[in-house]
């Protein structure tokens, strides 16, 4: 009855052209290509939208161009501790499907597994203490050792600390703790040794002026039952206190999804023509509800700050219907918006920079067909985006073409 639909983010910052080579545009493009493509081919051949966005993001957290899962970036102490979210909303929820009881769960803190994103989504389906014992909770945010020993059990591949080791990242930690530091580390086995109680800022640009992913990946998914899911992954800020938790497994800051009734809701049976929400919708019935889901991506802090995520979604549902979530994501994350005020006199140090993505969904009448449309903006140099309109795909950085 939907027509699907997707949008993936890799992460958002200080990306200019000064810093973004050709050959290291075109890594990007390649592997956002591709994921977006598997992602869409499985979304036209019946994947729920859940499971759709945690392919998506799976991908992304084995490639090390991105900073989630193998590519996470390190802590301070130089040790490696990544977060994912999963949530999920419907415009016809069955409730007796697991996904759609607990609706949403961050996971944090995480150390070994392959996929934080899958410890995310098993969280998120097991919901009950059942007859062998633990397997579930209702809880929606969890951390660390604990839950990730459930991984293996439930299917979760967990790695060797080796598998997370990339040297590019190791020199970003280095130069971020001592700017001036050109040594590396001779082999990976320091990885979990290393510490250093320094503290420093980091630049986002290498020696070699090219720009240092902030990375954090997303995937937001419309699927053929009208079902949108959002799942985002990353391995947080580089040198980022042991034990800090961001905006990306915190509901309501790096991500969010809800359906509700339209304010409107009264007159559901026009039939033709009709102007909803600044869309003209030609021959569909105005629905009773209305559904969103995004996913962010920059200085997590500002994001928790700010609530970003959810203020967005609310923005939609109290306004009395007259914002697009295009208007709300400008107004939380676009040039000017409630992220970068939030940053006051500290605008320009990398606080409160940052992008969202997201879908809404269109036209969705009971028993109606509807459709996603795609929707983003982002305060700061560029965003990294792929998303699929119309048919077309599109992959983006900058506002313009590279
Ligand atoms: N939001 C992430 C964090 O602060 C980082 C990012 O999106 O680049 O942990």
């Amino acid at each position: 009855m939907f027509k699907p639909a997707l949008i993936i983010h890799g992460g958002a910052g200080s990306i200019h052209r000064s810093n973004l080579p050709p050959h290291l545009y075109a890594k990007y493009h390649t592997s956002l290509q591709t994921y977006l493509r598997d992602t869409h081919t499985l979304l036209n051949t019946g994947t729920p939208a859940l499971d759709a966005a945690v392919h998506a993001v799976s991908a992304m957290e084995d490639d090390p161009l991105f900073n989630c899962g193998r590519g996470s970036v390190f802590t301070r102490s130089g040790t490696i501790e990544m977060e994912a979210s999963i949530m999920v909303t419907s415009l016809h929820p069955d409730h007796q499907n697991p996904q759609f009881v607990k609706r949403g769960v961050g996971v944090m803190g995480l150390k070994k597994v392959r996929h934080p994103i899958q410890l995310a989504r098993e969280c998120l389906l097991r919901y009950e203490s059942g007859a062998c014992g633990f397997e579930g909770s209702m809880h929606s945010q969890l951390n660390g050792e604990f839950v990730e020993g459930f991984a293996e059990d439930w299917g979760v591949e967990v790695m060797d600390p080796e598998w997370f080791f990339t040297m590019k990242r190791w020199e970003e930690h280095l130069r971020g703790l001592c700017p001036s530091s050109s040594s590396s580390p001779s082999s990976s086995s320091s990885l979990n040794g290393f510490s250093n109680g320094s503290s420093g800022g980091f630049s986002l640009e290498s020696e070699g002026g090219e720009y240092l992913s902030q990375g954090t990946v997303g995937c937001v998914c419309l699927d053929q039952w009208g079902n949108l899911a959002v799942a985002t992954s990353t391995g947080g800020l580089t040198n980022k206190w042991p034990g800090r938790i961001g905006d990306t497994p915190t509901l309501g800051a790096g991500f969010w999804a809800e359906t509700f009734d339209k304010p409107f809701s009264s007159d559901t049976s026009v039939d033709s023509d009709v102007e909803c929400d600044g869309y003209v919708l030609v021959g569909e019935k105005v629905g009773t509800k209305r559904a969103v889901a995004v996913s962010g991506t920059g200085n997590g802090d500002s994001f928790l700050r700010t609530a970003a995520a959810r203020t967005a979604c609310a923005m939609l549902r109290f306004d009395g219907g007259v914002l697009s979530l295009g208007d709300a994501v400008a107004a939380v994350a676009g040039p000017g918006g409630e992220l970068q005020r939030s940053a006051g006199g500290r605008w320009g140090s990398g606080e409160g920079e940052g992008g969202i993505i997201g879908i809404e969904v269109v036209g969705a009448g009971e028993g109606d067909g509807g459709w996603g449309r795609v929707v983003f903006d982002f305060n700061c140099g560029g965003m990294w985006r792929a998303w699929v309109e119309d048919d077309v795909e599109r992959i983006m950085v900058f506002r313009e073409p590279y």
